[in-house]
């Protein structure tokens, strides 16, 4: 029998586990390296106290794209979806109660009564139409690779041109043509900040991620978890002979032939493979490690980038009755927070958060009786606020808020507590200027315009993961693997 491929990928994020896999199903023999001491990247898991913790996602959408993934890998799935409802509760300041927000649209409109009417029909309206944009472009934007950026656009013209207007109108105005509340308008456009804008720039087309998470196929959470995700992963690659070497960055390439012949890493190892994958942020790798001119810092500054997280992981003594799996915490100064929250180099007073109770749906995460709380509360990125000496200063104000809010006393009843800021994300997952989600989808850094996933120079170097395409979440991230993986094997010729 002749020698398999080799593929090495430099990083284990669910970007990097899942081309492994995927590549692995294919006949290749895999290795990975790893800077952090735990594979799953941003999916990555905080024990403490007797408390676990989900360290970054804690909910996705499109969850068909795991089955997708696993029946091209051959495995049975080994995750147990759960699928949320209500979907969140979204807390306004002057509010007692949250919102809940249902996919059934009967209780959705009941939360609204007397601040929306009709609000059933409306949704069913706004919702036909972004649905329709959704499936006139997965196939065109998302699930494609593109040669070129003229490739792109060529592809862009199989469009329907009546989903044109909303390249050119922004996603609060496509909301202000078909609600009347300020209320439904703040809920729906929050989606904008995964995309790392605000509703105010976000084109319009992004309601179609209103269509995802409203009708199409909700949100959902992982039994036991969402670090099952990276765990079962793991456990499939073991399975199938894959190597991982942790606390190892790489730190420059070598090259020979318009093509990679090692990675090296900041302890002077050397790997080789046939085909090198790169895990780590697609822009800040080609301008940090390959120093190519495009990409040097001060190009890298003025692209844009999704919005940094400052979050607090928190093991109180009660459980929060109050709390849904999935919450958020707003103000009643929407539009001036918005605006402001990109750019400012002081921590917001009163600041916006999320807050996901790990514990509501498993249990396990905490001890009896207790809840195991993550908050994450979206800030500048390093290039607007550097210094985060206030770190402690900012949890105390998120966390009196929520106390004040929910009517019990969080602070006094915490039991463990640990904060990560921009900088200790950045530090821990080489997160380009501490960036969250990675480059933004503004449709200047979208398809063809976003780093691809092969790279200029060498041809047997890819890219996978939340900066190249399609982009960002962890179902997209999915989606990047499979065309990482068709890129590789088309090279290979065996696509
Ligand atoms: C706080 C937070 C909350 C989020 N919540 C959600 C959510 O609820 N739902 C959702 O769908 N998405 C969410 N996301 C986004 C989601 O986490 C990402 O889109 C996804 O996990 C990205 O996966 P990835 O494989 O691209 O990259 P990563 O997870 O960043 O993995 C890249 C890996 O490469 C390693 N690496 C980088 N450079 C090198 C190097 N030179 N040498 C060796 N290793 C290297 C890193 O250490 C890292 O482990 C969240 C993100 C954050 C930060």
């Amino acid at each position: 029998m002749s020698n398999p491929k080799t593929a090495l990928v430099i990083g284990t994020g669910l970007g990097g586990l899942a081309t492994g896999l995927r590549l692995a199903s294919k006949g290749y023999a895999v290795e990975f390296v790893e800077k952090y001491h735990s594979p799953g990247g941003r999916l990555n898991l905080l024990e403490k106290d007797g408390f676990s913790f989900d360290m970054g996602p804690s909910f996705f959408s499109m969850s068909y794209e795991f089955k997708e993934f696993f029946d091209y890998c051959g495995v049975k799935n080994p995750l147990e979806l759960k699928e949320l409802n209500p979907l969140y509760a979204v807390y306004f300041g002057d509010r007692k109660n949250p919102f809940l927000i249902y996919k059934d649209l009967q209780k959705l409109a009941k939360e609204f009564d007397g601040i929306e009417p009709d609000l059933a029909s409306k949704v069913e309206k706004y919702l036909a139409t972004a649905g329709k944009l959704f499936h006139d472009t997965e196939d065109i934007v998302i699930r494609k690779n593109f040669k070129s950026k003229l490739d792109y656009l060529l592809q862009l013209t199989r469009v329907p041109v009546k989903h044109g207007p909303k390249m050119f109108r922004s996603m609060w105005s496509e909301l202000e043509n078909n609600f009347d509340s300020q209320e439904v308008k703040v809920i729906f456009s929050l989606v904008s900040f995964f995309l790392g804008s605000t509703p105010f720039q976000t084109p319009a087309v992004y309601s179609l991620l209103n269509y995802t998470e409203l009708k199409h196929d909700g949100y959902w959470n992982v039994e036991g978890g969402m670090y099952k995700i990276t765990e079962a992963l793991v456990t499939l690659l073991k399975e199938r002979g894959a190597v991982f070497h942790y606390n190892t960055e790489i730190s420059s390439l070598e090259s020979g032939n318009g093509r990679v012949t090692a990675a090296i890493s900041k302890d002077g190892r050397r790997f080789t493979a046939d085909k090198i994958i790169c895990n780590g942020d697609a822009a800040a790798f080609r301008g940090k490690i390959l120093n190519r001119e495009k990409f040097n810092r001060v190009k890298l500054d003025k692209m844009e980038w999704t919005l940094a997280p400052f979050t607090i992981y928190l093991g109180v003594n009660k459980k929060l009755e109050k709390l849904y799996h999935h919450n958020y915490f707003l103000g009643n100064n929407f539009k001036e927070y918005a605006d402001s929250i990109f750019r400012t180099s002081v921590s917001p007073k009163k600041p916006y958060y999320y807050v996901n109770v790990r514990s509501r749906s498993n249990v396990n995460s905490a001890p009896e009786g207790c809840d195991s709380l993550f908050i994450l509360c979206p800030v500048p990125d390093l290039r607007f606020k550097a210094d985060w000496s206030d770190a402690e200063e900012l949890a105390d104000t998120i966390v009196d808020d929520m106390s004040s809010r929910i009517g019990y006393d969080i602070r006094k009843n915490t039991l463990t507590r640990t904060i990560l800021t921009p900088k200790d994300w950045e530090e821990k997952f080489n997160l380009y200027q501490g960036s969250g989600l990675g480059l933004a989808h503004g449709l200047n850094q979208i398809g063809g315009f976003r780093p691809s996933n092969k790279d200029e120079e060498f041809n047997n170097l890819y890219y996978v993961g939340a900066s190249t395409v399609p982009g960002t979440g962890l179902p997209i991230v999915i989606i990047s693997s499979k065309l990482t993986t068709e890129r590789i094997l088309s090279d290979d010729g065996s696509l």
